[in-house]
């Protein structure tokens, strides 16, 4: 290992990989040092009896329109089915659909839009989705879809609960924003509802990991990165490794996720977490439902969401069989707890359903409570920076994109020439973006 380049980052998450394709696209020489044996933080998936299971509970929403879409682009997709199922007493309701933004709305379309949600009443969901909700939702996406995002990010500052007040809206803001108590940012509610309107939720094909393992094989010439390598100390000029002594270098991107900085930088803050469980079931036979996220209205168990992943993506089981992920949004709760609710929301007995992997992390994603800053600042000091999810909005895209913030600032800092603006990977790997088919 060289003892001395122009910038160490530190991890090779999402934000550590887009920083250091950035870097190295300014010219600098850059040395990605991560701990654990492979790439990916965060976003890995292991592989089990043949089946791809993701640590990622939730998909991800369409990165296209995105900040940190670039480095996605060549990533194939795998879309869910349109909007999300809700279950509501014994049966399964199509809701969400994004429709199309019909013409130029301007702000005050998209205001009345989002009055629209929260004026709806603060009652306990109904049996069933009420109609007048649900159009109420559909109509709401689509003037969201067309607000641009100065406008969303002007609006008064609130929690999500306060301003959200239509169950439908409140049911679907719980998933995306892995809340279940809505005590989030309304920035995090508006932005998130806006890029489910926009988009279509979807995974990556084959796995999360897909994406870090992009961006980790198109790293361009004059950027080293080790795995298995954990620094101990960190300053402006220099590294301390266990397994490899000190490294010297101009300038430092930390970017550990926000725990591990804060004990390289102390003084930085730890924000709170959400706890996530995911759990990873197989089927014998596939239950009938499509390739939709499905959600529980009557909120009848532990599980927030879940999805038949083999349908949405075949890559993740063998053939013939079939892949059921579900997300439970606290600590792992007893399987047998997880299979009733599960049989009620599919609508099929459980019990010869195999558990194939329970993965817990406490510390999954970053609260986001107001107030709540999309962009805080990732300059520490001239020759110091920090990124991740922490720093931006709290999901992969927001990582990918405090990484770029990030390598902009070192740039400038050393004088270096600016990395082009266009996709990274996509790139490199000179791919099309591309979208599967469902
Ligand atoms: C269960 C779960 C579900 C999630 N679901 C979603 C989702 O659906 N959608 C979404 O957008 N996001 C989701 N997330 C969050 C997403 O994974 C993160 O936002 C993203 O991975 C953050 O990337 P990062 O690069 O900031 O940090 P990380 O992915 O945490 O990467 C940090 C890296 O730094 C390394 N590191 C730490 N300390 C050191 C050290 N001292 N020396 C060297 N290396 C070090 C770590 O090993 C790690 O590889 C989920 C997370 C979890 C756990």
């Amino acid at each position: 290992m060289d003892p001395r380049t122009d910038v160490v980052v530190i991890g090779a998450g999402p934000a550590g990989l887009a920083a250091a394709h950035h870097l190295a696209a300014g010219g600098l020489a850059v040395t990605v040092l991560e701990a654990a044996p492979r790439v990916g933080g965060r976003m890995a998936t292991e592989r089990v009896d043949g089946f791809l299971l993701d640590r990622l509970g939730r998909p991800l929403t369409a990165w296209a329109g995105l900040p940190g879409a670039q480095d996605a682009q060549a990533v194939p997709l795998r879309p869910f089915a349109p909007g999300v199922a809700v279950h509501s007493d014994g049966r399964r309701h199509r809701v969400g659909a994004p429709r199309a933004p019909r013409g130029a709305r301007g702000a005050r379309g998209a205001l009345t839009a989002v009055r629209a949600l929260a004026g709806a009443p603060l009652a306990p969901l109904p049996p069933r989705p009420a109609a007048l909700d649900q159009a109420r939702l559909g109509a709401a996406l689509g003037r969201l879809a067309a607000t641009p995002l100065d406008r969303l990010l002007a609006r008064q500052e609130r929690t999500a609960r306060e301003a959200y007040a239509s169950p439908l809206a409140r049911l679907l803001l719980s998933a995306l924003l892995y809340d279940p108590a809505l005590l989030s940012s309304s920035r995090s509610a508006d932005l998130a509802l806006r890029a489910f309107a926009r988009g279509r939720l979807c995974v990556p094909e084959g796995g999360s990991f897909a994406l870090p393992r992009l961006l980790a094989a198109t790293l361009p010439p004059g950027c080293a990165l080790h795995t298995g390598v954990w620094v101990t100390d960190a300053s402006i000029d220099r590294v301390t490794t266990k397994e490899h002594g000190e490294i010297a270098c101009r300038a430092l991107v930390v970017a550990t996720g926000a725990r591990a900085a804060a004990e390289l930088l102390p003084g930085l803050r730890v924000p709170e977490f959400q706890p996530v469980t995911v759990l990873h079931h197989s089927a014998p036979e596939a239950p009938a439902a499509d390739a939709a996220l499905l959600l529980d209205a009557d909120r009848g168990g532990p599980v927030a969401h879940t999805a038949v992943m083999s349908a949405v993506d075949p890559a993740r089981a063998p053939h013939g069989r079939t892949l059921v992920s579900s997300t439970v949004l606290g600590p792992p709760p007893p399987d047998a707890r997880v299979r009733a609710h599960l049989a009620r929301m599919y609508g099929v007995p459980t019990h010869d359903w195999d558990l194939l992997a329970v993965h817990h992390d406490p510390e999954a994603v970053p609260r986001t409570r107001p107030p709540h800053d999309p962009h805080r600042p990732v300059r520490l000091l001239a020759g110091l920076y920090v990124c991740g999810d922490h720093r931006d909005s709290a999901t992969v895209e927001g990582a990918l994109h405090s990484g770029r913030r990030a390598a902009r600032a070192v740039l400038a800092d050393l004088g270096a020439r600016r990395a082009p603006d266009a996709g990274t990977a996509a790139a490199a790997a000179q791919a099309p973006p591309r979208e599967s088919a469902a």
